[in-house]
């Protein structure tokens, strides 16, 4: 099942100022698109907020805005009804599944980071609201739910990812038919061009410094691994409703197009631009309205050639994992995220090195068979076990160098 309403239909027209809900303001996606409120105060209405700890960071953030909010994590919620900051504002007892549920608002920005942004997002769709899914995670674990789930509320769901963004604006008002495949580009990560027996040795600053854009730290390890593209296969397959053989990836490493479709009749279309995730966010958000923003173009001169090489699943074997997990389907791709998750986690506290992570993933699918997904109490269940399974294999591997005996 795929979600049909976008994008080879038109993007409703919503009344101005558009109400936003936005999960996961202290992140990345978050930041900017406080920016994007502050640059269309008259068109943009901030309604609600969720974080799930970081309170502190979110009064600086909000300055002056005065968005209901919630913060998920009780003790942090605790903590921030007693500094008295955000005043009766402060929501009592409400997580980020509640306000999407309760909050007014047209459009929920979901840039929530994990599988923990799907609840939020079937909320959100159950009100027949626009989803700005910067949660790609949603899809990933929960992909046939939300498209149900849209289908149901009369929801719209516009992709946030800059791949898929592209994918909807060069797919806009066509037919599916129409449609031969698509091409996400990859930037290839900081280890594009890194030899297999040095990949054993790279750090975490090392895998921290992405070359072109500039995200929070999960992406940031995904896109290292090539674990965000293989995620990005699996989005794409639900949004668009595609056979995972017709989703092709190409690494392009300046990131200028950031992907394309290919129509029967060989035409190929693409949508260039610079690296700024405020351009697919505020596409998301409006809807294809185009509103006017400041920021550095693209130059085709200063670029002078656009370069493009095939991945490579023997030195990134997260792609090859995440594609097969989508193939397969039911719990397969759940499992493949939770441990992702875990494993992530699990470097950037300096646990595990680099190139033990696909190895970790790796086991965990191998130990949980895929089942199918009936509901959302079941994903959640598969989501629980998987993060079990590799917390224990985790904990299997410390003390012993390196995991990638398993792949
Ligand atoms: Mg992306």
């Amino acid at each position: 099942m795929s979600i049909p309403l976008y994008p080879f239909a038109e993007p409703r027209s919503l009344p101005e100022p558009l109400r936003l809900v936005l999960l996961g303001a202290t992140g990345s996606i978050g930041e900017q698109t406080l920016d994007l409120v502050r640059r269309f105060p008259d068109r943009l209405k901030l309604t609600a907020v969720a974080v799930n700890q970081r309170w502190e960071d979110l009064a600086r953030l909000l300055g002056d805005l005065e968005p209901l909010v919630s913060v998920g994590d009780p003790a942090a919620r605790d903590a921030a009804a007693g500094a008295g900051v955000f005043g009766d504002r402060l929501l009592p007892g409400a997580d980020a599944t509640a306000l999407a549920a309760a909050a007014e608002g047209d459009v929920l920005v979901n840039g929530i980071v994990g599988a923990a942004g799907l609840a939020p997002t079937l909320a959100a769709a159950a009100r027949g609201w626009r989803i700005a899914l910067a949660n790609k995670e949603s899809l990933v674990v929960g992909g046939n739910l939300v498209s149900a789930a849209v289908i149901a509320g009369g929801a719209e769901m516009l992709p946030v990812d800059s791949e898929h963004s592209a994918l909807a604006q060069c797919l806009r008002g066509r037919r599916r038919e129409d449609l031969d495949r698509v091409v996400l580009t990859a930037s290839g990560g900081p280890f594009r061009e890194t030899p297999a027996h040095q990949l054993a040795n790279v750090t975490l600053e090392e895998v921290l410094n992405h070359p072109t854009w500039d995200m929070g730290p999960k992406i940031t390890v995904d896109s290292a691994t090539l674990m965000n593209k293989g995620l990005e296969i699996i989005e794409a397959h639900h949004l668009f409703g595609l056979d995972y053989a017709d989703i092709d990836v190409v690494v392009h490493p300046g990131s200028w197009v950031h992907s394309l479709v290919v129509l029967r009749d060989g035409a190929l279309l693409a949508q260039l631009g610079m690296p700024d995730m405020r351009l697919p966010l505020l596409y998301a958000i409006t809807g294809e309205q185009r509103w006017p923003l400041p920021g550095e173009r693209l130059d085709l001169l200063e670029v002078g050639r656009l370069e493009f090489e095939a991945p490579d699943t023997e030195r990134f074997p997260c792609l090859r994992l995440a594609r097969e997990a989508g193939e397969k389907g039911g719990t397969a791709p759940i499992t493949l995220n939770a441990a992702n998750e875990v494993a992530v986690a699990a470097l950037l506290d300096r646990r595990i090195l680099y190139a033990d992570l696909p190895g970790l993933v790796s086991s965990a699918l191998d130990r949980l068979p895929a089942a199918p997904v009936a509901d959302l109490q079941a994903a959640l269940a598969a989501d629980g076990e998987a993060r079990r399974v590799t917390l224990e294999l985790l904990t299997d591997h410390d003390g012993t160098p390196t995991l990638r005996g398993n792949l």
